[in-house]
């Protein structure tokens, strides 16, 4: 008897909850320590107390606390979870439990337990917080969020998927995909491909897709869709983007480019055309005058054209960003196409050009096309700025930075005040050379951009009178690193 007496001395005191052993009229006779953690009063301060006068805060409180002692009295159980203010000021969260105490039939008492749950409401609290702000986001989200099973079914949908295939929520929720025909015939087959990659578990897009809304109009999307795991079950989690207005916009500017292009290159190729056939002296015989002015319009609508191209190209690019064909490219025979392409005009000034490249050179990975209008453009530039009877030389290394090429010229140099500017759009050096050299001031703007669009760099270095070196930094593709 003694030993079970201890026994239960010891849970009494030693429990996590705050107990209380109470007398039939609800008098406090005994605590323990959590009970004078959680109420916030010393042991003396309890004992003798009125339970509900330690539990209940309020008169409304204390008639709840009350009737769930009765209840308790007569034999039955309660949980009452409550709000109070402890003797500290501290606000806590507890559940109280209480249950009649009897030895042989014969009620002892009561004992009631005070649980401090405030921790773990304010954490449920959190949690549903947390759970409005993320339904918010998945509501009112700009994009379609759309939650399919693995078979297409539609599991829940936000407003903007509502706005974008015009079907509510409840229609669409529990319909396959496939049964709502959203999808065009090659968009049915494409789709399905999406799910099959889906279904395993991978993350698919971003893809483009033509839907038909409710309302039977189109819409073209940008798709992409996640695996995602809610309660145990496997979802897709897609979303999709109305890009309708910017496709529309990009073929509009698409047709005005190409349209501009041909506007003002059509006329161009007219006037340099019949300039041309004049000169050649089948229109009648010429005299030294007249053919001056026919070869200053050839000349000059050879200028404009190039005018234009790089005037069209970099607005492209600004709408655009450049276009970029990447793959693995070997520069040595751009640089040899782009020799050859420039022969005449190292003739005519006798400028010697020599080639120095390394006999192997790794790959870059880079557009074709535009590293031929890179190289084309430092070439043109070496060759119009230096006198006749000069030299130029295009030479290679490998650093650790890359790919290094060199164009070095024995021409006029640029002065230190222009070197900050020349790869500005439109900038020539002076006015009284840039009359004196054909040129727009576009060209280094354009190589500037390549090199940007290729992870690169480009840097000179020149002398007045001396002449200039263009240094061109491409990165080097890795896997050829690793092999050298
Ligand atoms: P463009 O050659 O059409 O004038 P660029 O953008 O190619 O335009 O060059 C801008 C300016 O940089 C040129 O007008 C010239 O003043 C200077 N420049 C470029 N390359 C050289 C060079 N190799 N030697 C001297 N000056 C150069």
């Amino acid at each position: 008897m003694k030993e079970s007496e201890e026994k239960f001395r010891s849970i009494f005191e030693n429990a996590n909850d705050g107990l209380m052993f109470l007398d039939m009229s609800g008098k406090v006779l005994d605590v323990n320590e959590s009970a004078v953690r959680i109420f916030g009063r010393s042991k003396e301060e309890l004992i003798g107390r009125h339970f509900t006068d330690v539990c209940a805060v309020s008169p409304e409180k204390t008639s709840i606390v009350e009737t769930s002692f009765r209840e308790v009295l007569a034999g039955r159980k309660f949980i009452l979870p409550l709000h109070i203010k402890n003797k500290k000021g501290q606000e806590i969260d507890i559940e109280c439990s209480a249950s009649l105490v009897q030895s042989e039939g014969k009620a002892l008492g009561v004992i009631a337990a005070a649980r401090d749950v405030t921790e773990r409401k304010r954490a449920e609290k959190e949690l549903r917080r947390n759970e409005e702000r993320l339904k918010i986001l998945f509501e009112y989200a700009p994009d379609a969020c759309v939650l399919f099973d693995m078979e297409g079914n539609f599991v829940d949908g936000n407003r903007a998927a509502e706005r974008l295939l015009g079907y509510t929520r409840d229609e669409a929720i529990g319909k396959n995909i496939f049964d709502l025909e959203v999808f065009l015939p090659d968009g049915t087959e494409k789709a399905l491909e999406k799910l099959a990659k889906s279904v395993n578990g991978q993350p698919t897009g971003p893809d483009e897709f033509v839907l038909i809304r409710k309302d039977g109009k189109p819409v073209t999307v940008e798709t992409r869709t996640f695996p995602v795991r809610i309660e145990g079950r496997k979802l897709i989690h897609a979303i999709a983007r109305d890009i309708t207005l910017r496709k529309w916009a990009e073929e509009a500017k698409d047709k005005l480019l190409s349209n501009t292009s041909h506007e003002l290159r059509t006329p161009l190729t007219s006037i340099e055309g019949y300039a041309r056939f004049m000169l050649s002296g089948k229109a009648g015989d010429l005299s030294e005058e007249q053919e001056k002015c026919l070869e200053v319009i050839v000349e000059e609508s050879d200028r404009l054209g190039g005018l234009i191209d790089n005037f069209l190209d970099l607005i492209t690019i600004d709408i655009e960003g450049l276009r970029m064909d990447m793959k693995e490219v070997s520069i040595a025979p751009i640089v040899d196409r782009v020799i050859s392409s420039m022969e005449i005009e190292l003739k005519r000034k006798r400028i010697s050009l020599s080639k120095k490249f390394p006999s192997v050179l790794g790959p870059v990975r880079g557009d074709e096309t535009r590293l031929n209008q890179l190289f084309s453009n430092l070439l043109s530039n070496a060759i119009k700025f230096t006198p006749t009877g000069g030299s130029v030389e295009i030479r290679s290394r490998m650093s650790s930075e890359g790919i290094i090429v060199e164009v070095a010229d024995t021409g006029i140099g640029i002065s230190s005040k222009d070197v900050p500017h020349i790869f500005e759009r439109f900038y020539q050096a002076d006015s009284s050379s840039a009359r004196k050299f054909k040129g727009v001031g576009l060209g280094l703007a354009i190589c500037s951009e390549i090199l940007d669009a290729h992870g690169g760099r480009i840097e000179v270095e020149t002398e007045p009178g001396r002449g200039s070196v263009f240094r061109v930094v491409l990165p080097q593709v890795e896997e050829a690193l690793d092999g050298e």
